[in-house]
């Protein structure tokens, strides 16, 4: 029998924009090729949290769906807090990634605090950030994506980044290179795009440390035709890699 990892979807209603589902996607696929058992709790607006979580997964949204959905952050905000101390794995995507900072101030003058898993807070501007991203970082070499954002994140000192952006795109703010934040085992990134299917480092750290967690090691099986999968859909996204940083 296979063994289960849980993974939750938070706010794929509200919180999903740029092709951010297919990060859900993604993890469910891999782990399936790895030989485990996923299993995808969708977490909208007051739907019950699920008894095990291995694994995480936000989007991005809009300002008004990031209105949406505080309240309801807000009272999960204890609960999610643990998990990462706890070293769950997260991905949080843009505007879910803003709401795990300290604040938000929008473009409007809005203020919406947020969950303070991330040392940063995000002020939003006029000029919106829009464009394809490529970074780097020595724990996932190049990592590619698209980000289309108002808000300008900050870190706060030593706060480490998900990657730096020295090719293309504007990153957290567009001045400092910094992109995203790296937590405990949450990570935080303008990168829609979606982000996972073109960076399956990315999803194997997700995937690894979240089966290490539950189960103790990473032992993926699988049969030699989902290996064969996983060969030609890396080297797919390689591909993607390759043509984004030329
Ligand atoms: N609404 C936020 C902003 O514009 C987040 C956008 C997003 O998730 N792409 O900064």
């Amino acid at each position: 029998m296979a063994q289960p990892i849980d993974i939750v979807s938070l706010y794929p209603k509200d919180m999903n924009i740029y092709g951010d589902t297919g990060n859900v996607l993604t993890i469910e696929r891999r782990l399936t090729l790895y030989g485990y058992a996923p299993r995808i709790h969708m977490v909208n607006q007051r739907d019950p949290w699920p008894g095990r979580v291995d694994i995480i997964l936000g989007g991005g949204g809009q300002d008004t769906g990031q209105k949406k959905i505080i309240d309801d952050l807000y009272a999960r905000a204890d609960t999610l807090r643990a998990l990462a101390a706890d070293g769950v794995p997260m991905l949080m995507i843009c505007g879910l990634y803003q709401l795990f900072g300290e604040y938000f101030e929008t473009v409007d003058g809005a203020r919406l605090d947020g969950i303070g898993i991330i040392g940063a807070y995000t002020v939003g501007r006029d000029a919106r950030m829009i464009g394809n991203l490529v970074e780097h970082s020595d724990e996932f070499g190049t990592i590619i994506g698209y980000e289309n954002h108002s808000g300008q994140t900050f870190l706060r000192d030593g706060v480490r980044p998900f990657g730096t952006v020295d090719h293309d795109g504007m990153g957290n703010n567009g001045e400092d290179h910094t992109e995203g934040a790296r937590v405990h085992n949450v990570i935080g990134t303008y990168m829609h795009g979606s982000l996972l299917p073109k960076n399956p480092a990315v999803s194997d750290f997700l995937i690894r440390t979240a089966v290490e967690r539950r189960y103790g090691t990473f032992a993926p099986g699988g049969t030699p035709t989902q290996r064969d999968e996983l060969t030609r859909i890396d080297t797919v996204a390689q591909h993607a890699r390759d043509v984004a940083q030329v």
